[in-house]
């Protein structure tokens, strides 16, 4: 659809970068577009199967796209931030990266049993991020009914290690 070929032609393959072998994908150029950054929330937006109690978006290039959608939705925003950000009380979820490991939090009291969660990030890449936040809301009892990204790194196989791990609904707009 036009909408998904506008969002293409405005994220910027940025080779080499954070590490040599990497292509990241920039989405900075999207963002700076009004027609293309509406156009991307506005897709995001139709992937929501039904209503949404609560969008779940990760720091950070995740915060951007999740927030607009949640009020579009009408719905609340959560944030899932790395450790030491959050004032209250937190859970936390480690998970492995490919050197280390990196640890996400969320409010203990940021949802509640049966609430209709859907989380919205920019890129999965090996799927680490989006699996350590499934686990963070399905312990407070929460219901993850979706997960959409703008854009899928197929070829690292997150979608495969997160249906591994319980995330049964995922969908990519590009
Ligand atoms: P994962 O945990 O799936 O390996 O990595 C996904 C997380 O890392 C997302 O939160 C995303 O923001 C970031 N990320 C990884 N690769 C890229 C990339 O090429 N472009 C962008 N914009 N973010 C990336």
């Amino acid at each position: 659809n036009p909408n998904q070929r506008r969002i293409v032609e405005l994220i910027r393959d940025v080779p080499d970068w954070p590490k040599a072998g990497v292509v990241f994908k920039d989405i900075t150029p999207l963002l700076a577009d009004p027609a293309g950054f509406a156009a991307a929330i506005e897709e995001l937006v139709a992937l929501a199967p039904g209503p949404i109690d609560i969008v779940v978006g990760m720091e950070a290039r995740g915060f951007i796209f999740a927030a607009p959608v949640a009020l579009k939705l009408g719905a609340g925003f959560v944030p899932v931030r790395k450790p030491g950000k959050l004032p209250g009380q937190v859970d936390e979820q480690s998970f492995a990266l490919e050197y280390g490991h990196e640890t996400l939090a969320i409010h203990s009291d940021a949802l509640w049993q049966g609430a209709r969660v859907m989380v919205i990030d920019d890129v999965l890449a090996t799927g680490g991020t989006i699996g350590a936040t499934a686990e963070l809301i399905k312990r407070q009892g929460a219901e993850l009914v979706h997960v959409a990204v703008l854009m899928e790194l197929g070829f690292l196989g997150g979608r495969e290690r997160l249906a591994k791990a319980g995330v049964d609904t995922l969908s990519a707009v590009v």
